[in-house]
């Protein structure tokens, strides 16, 4: 198949780990024949130095055209003045916003060659594959802010809509696995909870009798994400539960250098990235993790392009990679590091061998 793909590196590391996943994604369209062509563009803190905003115009014209887009990270030291008129960051949400991606995906399953880096308990960690579905454009994030001298408030809401497509995403993608969604919400206090546990319980019932669906409150589904991940199959939540709960899962994985997200919308245009940041304490030094970019360009070809057996070999690729102990540096522990090109090499060798 042919698909245009567009490429936005961004700020510290995210080009270093964006050039690992375009080589991976071209071995792999070599590998299987598709001819995949990729569109460099700006956004961030470079887009900022070179155009003035964090989202031009020709960034976004051409990610609606694309069939996906694939995002190192944006930001840094250099633009993080709280009071500068732009800053990096608002390029990432305006372009999530404009692509309307409602939904973001953080699979995380603890690679048995990485569960030592895991604060966690190993015995705990084994056979652990959770996928966390994040609600993205709705909740406290974007509601009316106030400020007086005395007092604060953020306002929290949710239509039914909104919480009816992303509930209706994480149960399509259980199907997919092994048929269970947990809902986390707080609707023993909050009014937004209550909707959103009455719309989840609707939905599940109506439209998937396939799928088992429990409810947890965020409070204590943050303690069993510790004491119990392997309970969990899809943990579908809101904005905010999420953002805390995704981080909290990526520790069982051991580096935040290891994990892919997908943000996906209605359309078909998803776009793809690392979890981590753009870590500028190690930019420039070619020692970054690429893995978590490169299984996003993974997610890429499953979500976007429904590529899946392509898909497989990348993570499959992957796997044998760490289990033979290609390590950067975050996950080596002080044993035998490898730079980020090296990982990459060790990758691609096993896309061409190995699928
Ligand atoms: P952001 O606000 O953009 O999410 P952050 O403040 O959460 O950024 P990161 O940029 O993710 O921070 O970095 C956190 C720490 O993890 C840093 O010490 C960084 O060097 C390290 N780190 C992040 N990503 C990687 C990676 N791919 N490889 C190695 N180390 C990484
Ligand atoms: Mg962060």
């Amino acid at each position: 198949m042919h698909a245009d793909i567009v490429v936005l590196p961004g700020d510290g590391i995210g080009p270093e780990v964006t050039a690992a996943a375009v080589d991976v994604l071209q071995a792999v369209a070599r590998r299987y024949s598709h001819r995949f062509t990729l569109h460099e563009h700006l956004i961030g803190g470079a887009a900022i130095d070179a155009t003035g905003t964090p989202l031009p115009d020709a960034t976004l014209a051409a990610a609606r055209d694309a069939d996906a887009v694939l995002l190192g990270a944006v930001g840094g030291p250099k633009w993080s003045d709280p009071n500068a008129a732009v800053r990096p960051e608002q390029g990432l949400l305006a372009i999530r916003k404009a692509l309307g991606l409602y939904a973001n995906l953080r699979p995380t399953r603890p690679h048995s060659a990485a569960i030592g880096a895991s604060p966690i308990k190993p015995h705990l960690l084994a056979g652990v594959d959770l996928l966390v579905v994040r609600e993205l454009t709705g909740g406290i994030y974007f509601g009316e802010r106030t400020r007086t001298e005395t007092s604060a408030s953020d306002l929290c809401s949710y239509t039914v809509a909104e919480i009816e497509r992303v509930v209706r995403r994480a149960c399509l993608l259980a199907r997919g696995r092994r048929g269970h969604v947990t809902s986390v919400d707080k609707a023993n206090v909050l009014e937004t909870s209550r909707l959103w546990r009455d719309v989840a319980t609707r939905i599940a019932r109506d439209e998937f009798p396939d799928i088992t669906l429990e409810h947890q409150l965020v409070d204590s589904m943050a303690m069993h994400l510790l004491s119990k991940p392997r309970a969990f199959d899809v943990i579908v939540t809101e904005n905010m539960f999420g953002d805390i709960l995704t981080d909290e899962a990526s520790m069982l994985a051991g580096s935040l250098g290891l994990l892919p997200s997908a943000s996906l919308g209605d359309g078909s245009v998803g776009m793809y990235e690392p979890i981590h940041g753009s870590a500028p304490d190690i930019a420039g030094q070619g020692i970054a993790n690429p893995y978590g970019t490169i299984l996003s360009a993974a997610l890429l070809l499953r979500y976007s392009l429904g590529l899946s057996m392509e898909a497989g070999c990348i993570e499959q690729a992957v796997d044998s990679a760490l289990e033979d102990g290609v390590f950067s540096a975050d996950l080596a522990a002080g044993g035998d590091a490898r730079s980020t090109r090296e990982v990459t090499a060790a990758v691609l060798e096993r896309i061409e061998t190995t699928c």
